[in-house]
């Protein structure tokens, strides 16, 4: 069936952990009829154990992206990684969002957690509405949470229903725009709802809070201003407009209850999503970078040229889907598309809609949609498909550096086997993870983005691939460079496979500035140098800083002076390649080479009472106060530290503020300590 475009909802749900946010997600899937049964969690039945299910069964089941109907709208659920720690992960998904909702648990409220995920979700401008789980429970206080989501995220709740009886006795939920009283059937795990006038007991105050949700809207929406002064009955559909504007210019956050455990509360929260949340078209501008310029730009995307971001590549029985959000245009099954980071064509095979329980393939690709595409043999994640003409790339991917390593060795050589199989899955659904040979030890080095990044590989490959390895301990990535100039001359006069081969090539190395890179300077005699032997020693000249010569690093922050290239009719670029590759092998050990270490950007968030502990342990560490921010009951201080510090960094914060900190990190640069 075809829907408009303005019946699309690509959503995420965003949670702390533990917050509710599978069981919410499985009720959804529940009630738009996706799932036939409810799981719970707490029987591990619930999501994930029922997808491992299905595909024995032969049906594939993503979680990247989930697709069902609700009263005729295509809801999408879109899937953030489950914790926050993998900023650039949660980022990714954030900017394929057109609107979240958060849930909270309603004993816990606001965590540290919430307040990161709440932060990126700002970040990238994603409208919200909130969801206060777990009614049910002991200590259970909606309100609080209200309160603490004003208080701690700055935001601005608007209360929409009012939760019936207390805890365990929670057993309605009082719309506060209908004024009505819902009730859930317990006979098939509350599809039915029963819509009653509210109980006298609980009328004053469903009158007292629907002219609090008034008053606040009337702050922002001046026709529902006058009405309200002058006493006028508002119609349902001008408050829900009124709303659903406020909710996408980030003026409210609409605040609903209920209890996915006790099957309360989640269709009036799929009709929130339906009411408040934007469809594609209600995106405002984009950002993005002009790819050789580093410059930002704000933009609209043109409906007559492709723009599409790949945020998610997986292997699904042996074949690789990438996960595609179009924003603008469209591709056709059999098409090409223009992959704007690598600058390179691609064909697309097939093309698929994808919903929880299987795929279906369709024809084209167009602006709003989101589908698994086969096909795409070089696209990673993080990679923009766009125009060839004015290309435009939505995100920058050169930031990620792997900056901690772990050596993993097979228990047995069977093991090796499904060892490199696992390995090379990994690594082609996440571009953020490297690996490598130790030369030395022929152990398999794996590095990445941090500690918890490895963590969770490790666990994965443990658990869910049943791979028997030997695990080292994680360890810093370092780059070498060198301290003063050196030079080497080195002559390549070989006889392979019957043919000549002659180079000679003089070449100096000096130390560049912190984050310069390599740079090349030919400083020939002769300038008849053929042009390919000229690329043939950049090449060999690159090779070899690939593994520096302390501990095999890449070699960095060195220009690199050619002086002499010297040829007759036996040259060749294998024989200029090898001598200049020769010649830094050379060099490199003369030019007192040493390690540069990971310097990380630290953000950490902790209650003003904790920050003078927050602030001996950074200085104790080495690490350097950038700033010190009071932002309202929370102190964020701004921080540089070197990677090798940070270590098991989460639970120093966790103990040094009684659990309420926080902290965010990223790779700033490669410099000494
Ligand atoms: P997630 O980590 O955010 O995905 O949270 P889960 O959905 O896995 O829920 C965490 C735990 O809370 C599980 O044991 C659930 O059964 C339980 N839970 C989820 N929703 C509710 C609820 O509404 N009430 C109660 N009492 N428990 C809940």
């Amino acid at each position: 069936m075809k829907l408009p475009i303005q019946k699309l909802r690509n959503i995420g749900i965003m949670a702390h952990i533990d917050a509710g946010k599978t069981t919410v997600t499985e009720r959804i899937l529940f009630y738009t009829g996706i799932s036939h049964k409810i799981g719970e969690v707490h029987n591990g039945e619930a999501v994930m154990d029922w997808m491992s299910d299905e595909q024995e069964r032969g049906i594939t089941i993503t979680s990247a992206v989930t697709s069902c109907m609700w009263k005729n709208n295509v809801i999408q659920i879109i899937d953030t990684p489950g914790h926050v720690d993998f900023t650039i992960e949660v980022e990714r998904s954030l900017r394929v969002l057109d609107g979240a909702v958060c849930v909270f648990c309603g004993v816990g409220g606001v965590e540290p957690q919430s307040e990161t995920v709440w932060r990126q979700a700002n970040k990238y401008k994603v409208p919200r509405i909130a969801f206060v789980n777990k009614m049910d429970r002991i200590g259970a206080d909606f309100f609080k949470v209200a309160k603490e989501i004003k208080e701690k995220l700055k935001a601005t709740p608007i209360i929409m229903q009012l939760p019936v009886g207390m805890e365990e006795n929670f057993n309605s939920i009082i719309d506060l725009i209908s004024m009505k009283q819902l009730f859930w059937e317990e006979k098939g795990s509350g599809l039915n709802i029963i819509e009653k006038e509210i109980e006298e007991e609980h009328l004053g105050n469903a009158h007292q809070y629907r002219n609090t949700l008034l008053e606040t809207l009337a702050d922002f929406d001046d026709k529902i201003m006058e009405d309200y002064l002058a006493e006028k009955e508002i119609e349902v559909s001008a408050i829900k407009e009124a709303i659903r504007k406020c909710v996408q210019n980030f003026d409210l956050v609409p605040v609903f209850c209920g209890s996915a455990l006790k099957n309360k509360g989640v269709q009036p929260l799929l009709d929130a999503i339906v009411d408040f949340l934007p469809s594609p078209l209600e995106i405002g501008q984009m950002s993005g970078i002009v790819p050789g310029d580093d410059k930002k730009i704000l933009f609209t995307p043109k409906d007559s040229s492709l723009l599409a971001l790949v945020f998610k590549v997986s292997m699904i029985e042996g074949r690789k889907i990438s996960f595609v959000r179009v924003y603008s245009g469209s591709f056709d099954e059999g098409g090409t598309v223009y992959n704007v980071s690598l600058g390179k064509k691609e064909k697309v095979a097939r093309i698929f809609k994808m919903h929880a329980n299987k795929k279906e393939r369709i024809k084209e690709a167009k602006k709003g949609d989101i589908v698994g595409v086969m096909g795409l043999k070089l696209s990673s994640t993080g990679d923009t498909l766009g125009s060839e003409q004015e290309p435009i790339l939505l995100e920058k991917i050169s930031s990620y550096e792997p900056v901690i390593s772990i050596a993993i060795e097979p228990k047995t050589i069977s093991d090796q086997e499904k060892l490199n199989e696992v390995i090379e899955k990994f690594i082609i659904e996440d571009p953020t993870l490297k690996i490598r040979t130790d030369e030395d030890t022929g152990q398999t080095i794996l590095s990445g983005m941090g500690e918890l990044h490895l963590e969770v590989i490790i666990s994965r490959m443990l658990k869910e691939f049943k791979t028997n390895v030997n695990i080292g301990k994680p360890q810093v990535v370092f780059r070498e460079t060198i301290e003063k100039s050196s030079k080497a001359s080195v002559v390549f006069d070989k006889d392979i496979n019957g043919k000549k081969h002659y180079a000679k090539v003089s070449l100096t190395l000096s130390p560049a500035k912190r984050g310069e890179g390599i740079s090349f300077n030919f400083k020939l005699k002769d300038d008849t140098t053929p042009e390919n032997f000229i690329q043939a020693v950049k090449n060999g000249v690159n090779d070899a800083f690939g593994s520096g010569s302390i501990m095999g690093y890449p070699v960095v922050d060195i220009e690199v002076t050619i002086l002499d290239m010297e040829f007759n009719e036996n040259s060749s670029e294998l024989a200029f390649s090898v001598a200049s590759n020769m010649a830094v092998k050379e060099a490199l050990p003369l030019g007192l080479p040493f390690h540069l270490e990971p310097i990380m950007s630290v953000e950490i968030f902790v209650p003003e009472k904790f920050i003078g502990d927050i602030l001996g342990d950074i200085n104790s560490k080495g690490g350097k106060i950038e700033n010190v921010e009071t932002k309202v009951d929370m102190q964020v201080v701004k921080a540089i530290l070197p990677l090798s510090k940070m270590f098991g960094y989460s639970t120093t914060v966790r103990s040094l503020s009684q659990g309420r900190g926080s902290f965010v990190m990223s790779f700033l640069k490669f410099d000494k300590e």
